[in-house]
């Protein structure tokens, strides 16, 4: 389709063509059932055939042990910053929080709604343009958890890998960088992700937990912020997010037919190569934010001589078709972001864009 734009978009964002067409496809009548998957009741066998569908894909692709339970929530990764440790921070722990950057910020301070917090290790002072070494981590032994946000998608860093912490159960936010590589879950406690960057569309978080940490709350809480609550439902006990959920599971189906997590990988890999290339190979005319080791494969942050130059890159960018390229509003800048959907042939167009905006301006 000519008229798809090259779509950078930071969440919601870009979604496979193909899965947009499917859907499409069964929108007013699913599988001919007389009626839209959206029409269905999510106690009937279609829906629950979609739902579960799209729990197995997951497991298949994340290769999830049968020790974890996926759950699906409501509220974002916004709402998982407070049930993390609502559901998991005990009398007398500590909860513990790699600082990071903007996301990880907003972990903390809904935390400390709960108790008490500790900072294993922050890049703060480096304007949060790198994620901290295995070697500054200071984890407090009394912690309750570990929590690290896998890739900061406004400042563009991203954890190249994980550490061990023991016996503190490490937990993740991974909403802009879920499936875009194979995982080890086991390194983990608990992950959550909101889907609407790499999975699907905005409406569904998705949460990987280790059984044993769905226990009892030490606190009162609601029955819907209880981990316990969807776990023990299969994630039905309200009404869930039925066409999020759909579409993420078109969109895992997609990730399978693409060879998997390690193809996508390799996909994604091949793209933040081309872009991060295109920006150290300027000269210095585009510079890239994030400190090297720490570059975001998914969001690509960089900038240029002034905000003047920055502000007409997005005005002529905009102008031949590419959105989402301004970077946070937060940070200023430019952002590329380049989830597992946002094809290759998009990635080329921007990097052809960059070397002729150089041209004219550099
Ligand atoms: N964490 C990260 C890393 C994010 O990128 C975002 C959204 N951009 C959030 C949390 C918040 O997600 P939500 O809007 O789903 O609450």
């Amino acid at each position: 389709m000519s008229n798809r734009a090259y779509n950078f978009n930071a969440g919601p964002a870009a979604l496979p063509l193909e899965v947009l067409k499917q859907a499409q496809e069964q929108f007013v009548d699913f599988n001919g059932s007389g009626m839209s998957l959206m029409e269905m009741s999510h106690r009937g066998a279609i829906y629950e055939g979609v739902h579960h569908e799209a729990e197995q894909l997951l497991r298949e692709l994340l290769s999830i042990p049968d020790n974890y339970k996926v759950l699906f929530i409501q509220g974002g990764a916004s709402t998982q910053f407070a049930m993390v440790p609502m559901n998991l921070l005990q009398p007398g722990k500590v909860a513990s929080y790699v600082s990071t950057g903007s996301w990880a910020t907003k972990a903390i301070q809904e935390a400390k709604l709960f108790g008490e917090t500790a900072v294993a290790a922050s890049s703060e002072a480096d304007k949060f343009m790198r994620i901290p070494s295995f070697a500054e981590l200071n984890v407090a032994p009394d912690s309750a958890y570990l929590h690290l946000t896998s890739n900061e998608t406004i400042e563009g860093t991203q954890w190249a890998a994980y550490p061990d912490t023991g016996s503190v159960p490490l937990v993740a936010d991974m909403s802009s960088d879920i499936l875009c590589r194979p995982l080890n879950i086991s390194q983990f406690g608990l992950i959550y992700a909101g889907a609407q960057k790499n999975l699907g569309p905005s409406g569904v978080t998705i949460v990987i937990i280790r059984e044993d940490l769905i226990g009892t709350p030490s606190i009162p809480v609601p029955t819907m912020l209880r981990y316990s609550t969807h776990a023990k439902n299969d994630s039905l006990y309200n009404t869930p997010p039925t066409f999020a959920i759909y579409m993420t599971n078109l969109v895992l189906n997609w990730v399978k037919a693409q060879g998997g997590a390690a193809a996508v990988e390799k996909m994604n890999r091949e793209k933040a190569d081309l872009l991060y290339t295109a920006i150290d190979g300027s000269g210095g005319f585009y510079r890239g934010c994030a400190q090297e080791g720490s570059r975001s494969i998914m969001n690509v942050t960089f900038r240029l001589g002034s905000e003047e130059l920055e502000k007409q890159f997005v005005k002529e960018s905009e102008a031949q078709g590419f959105v989402g390229l301004k970077g946070h509003r937060s940070v200023g800048g430019l952002r590329a972001s380049i989830y597992n959907a946002v094809p290759l042939s998009s990635v080329k167009a921007l990097v052809d864009f960059m070397g002729d905006f150089q041209r004219r301006n550099g």
